[in-house]
């Protein structure tokens, strides 16, 4: 039998939340129960059930008016009412991303796993329809991933927004993986490199072939992967900006009757301009380094076969050059990111500040500079040590 009954809204999660129809109820001192058959409020009308035909439901009816309910009920009931298969609604998925023109091998390599995963494990847990698909449900598909907390974080990201395509096709009502909790990033804060640490990467940097079991890009153009380094280091972008960095696009300016190379570039992260000045001698490095292709310096070309976008290639960078670099080195915990906290540690080391850092790291507020940086600010560990060397005479 199908049951039609109001699903009262929760108050919200604000603190203090606002309360809203299921708080009202239950400040009225209404049972469970009560709240269960409360009808005489707008909420979303959802029906609860087994059809004439053995078929379970539980969802929403997309109204609030309850003779429309009755309607729809009555279709269900004669099984009028077309339900969405879940193989039918993942093949529209990517169908959708293709006409989009995403990069092929990023559809079928990142969003066609997704979507095998989720299709197998349907498959074997016996779920057809995509209205069967909440959230506790999919809690049970995810249980069984046995992923690093990286690709767990970006897995659900990408389930989320199979499911908001849903939505938006009006297949489903709500998406049921917004509720689905995230791994707490487990990566440790980096710190910058010392000097020491510094030379050393830079120096091994020279002598990458020396380390010949490594294949791929980098340790074939170990120039380019050189040039990359001195990017991250002296321009402190982020590894997503600094693989489209187009060293064509290095300008000249003249300031106070010197000329100054700078760059400037659109953050991928937020979408804001940022600008940097190069160092003479690194503007040089990074132009004379061969590029990897005429329309990018830094990403392969798609005939090359390999990942082009610039996710992958930043991946691609870590694993197969600034990893084996690091051996070569001597110099542990080599990543992208740790060059531009040296960048951002330096400046403040040399007593420049705060804001100077932000500006450059394209921040766009001064509390996420503190946040990271706080620590290095010159004038705030010489005003520390003046407060304790008081105690210490
Ligand atoms: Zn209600």
């Amino acid at each position: 039998m199908l049951t039609i009954y109001r699903r009262h809204l929760e108050d919200t999660k604000a603190n203090p939340p606002v309360l809203r129809c299921l708080g009202k109820l239950k400040a009225r001192g209404l049972s469970t129960a009560e709240i269960g058959v409360y009808r005489r409020c707008s909420c979303p009308l959802w029906i609860m059930g087994t059809d004439p035909r053995g078929e379970y439901h539980r969802r929403s009816l997309s109204t609030t008016t309850w003779a429309t309910a009755e309607g729809e009920k009555q279709r269900i009931e004669a099984g009028e009412v077309a339900r969405v298969e879940i193989v039918s609604a993942l093949d529209a998925w990517l169908a959708a991303l293709r006409s989009a023109k995403r990069k092929e091998r990023t559809v079928t390599q990142v969003h066609g796993a997704m979507a095998n995963s989720l299709r197998q494990w349907c498959a074997d847990a016996g779920y057809t329809h995509l209205d069967k698909l909440e959230t506790d449900v999919l809690d049970k598909w995810v249980n069984g991933w046995k992923y690093a907390t990286t690709t767990h974080r970006s897995r659900i990201d990408l389930t989320r927004s199979f499911f908001k395509f849903c939505v938006k096709r009006k297949w489903l009502d709500d998406n049921p993986a917004s509720g689905l909790l995230k791994p707490v990033n487990d990566q440790e804060p980096t710190l910058p490199f010392t000097q020491d640490e510094e030379d050393k990467l830079f120096s091994a940097a020279l002598r990458f072939h020396e380390r010949p079991h490594f294949d791929g890009v980098w340790a074939k153009h170990p120039e380019t992967a050189r040039a990359m380094l001195y990017i991250l280091r002296w321009t402190g972008l982020r590894a997503s900006d600094a693989f489209a960095f187009e060293p064509r696009r290095i300008t000249t300016q003249i300031v106070d009757g010197t000329p100054v190379n700078a760059y400037a570039t659109h953050q991928g992260k937020t979408g804001d301009w940022v600008f940097c000045p190069v160092p003479p001698d690194v503007a040089e490095i990074i132009k004379s380094a061969p590029r990897l292709c005429d329309a990018s310096a830094f990403l392969p070309p798609d005939s090359w076969g390999v990942a082009t976008d610039v996710r992958s290639v930043s991946n691609g960078f870590y694993t197969t050059y600034l990893g084996p670099l690091g051996i070569l080195a001597g110099v542990s915990r080599v990543h992208a990111h740790r060059f531009r906290d040296t960048f951002a540690v330096r400046l403040l080391a040399a007593g420049k500040p705060l804001e100077l850092v932000q500006t450059l790291l394209g921040h766009k507020s001064i509390q996420t500079t503190e946040k990271y940086y706080a620590p290095w600010v010159k004038s705030r560990q010489e005003a520390l040590i003046r407060d304790m060397a008081s105690m210490w005479r």
